[in-house]
């Protein structure tokens, strides 16, 4: 519980916090008035599993695409993408729970200079 503002009340109040999914994939949590109800703010949530925001997977946790489609998380944190994105990309594949090698062919010269593939399982595929 936090102590926020709210307008309505015109008071200091505290927030009931529920968890939103913006339609850009972000996740915040909105902050309620406990008295009246209404909407006071969002609050970025930085705690909260990071999700992809664009693409096919707009929408799910780094770490359920890591689950469902090893593959296309490895060939997304090889792309050329924000820092950010890519740390939250390695650390979602790190901590999966599936760690065999996806079943994806890719020729060889293909492959870039120290890509996440090579961190992740070494030189030979
Ligand atoms: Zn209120």
């Amino acid at each position: 519980m936090i102590n926020l503002f709210c307008r309505y009340c015109n008071k200091e109040v505290e927030a009931v916090i529920t968890d939103k999914v913006f339609e850009n994939g972000t996740l915040h949590k909105q902050a309620d008035c406990v008295e009246c109800g209404l909407y006071i703010k969002y609050i970025a949530d930085e705690t909260k599993p990071a999700v992809l925001y664009f693409g096919k997977y707009k929408g799910k946790t780094m770490e359920w695409v890591a689950e469902s489609d090893r593959d296309y998380l490895i060939w997304l944190g090889d792309q050329d993408i924000k820092n950010r994105l890519k740390e939250q990309i390695r650390n979602a594949l790190t901590n999966s729970t599936v760690k065999e090698k996806p079943q994806i062919i890719m020729p060889a010269e293909e492959v870039p200079q120290k890509s996440l593939w090579q961190e992740l399982y070494g030189e030979g595929k």
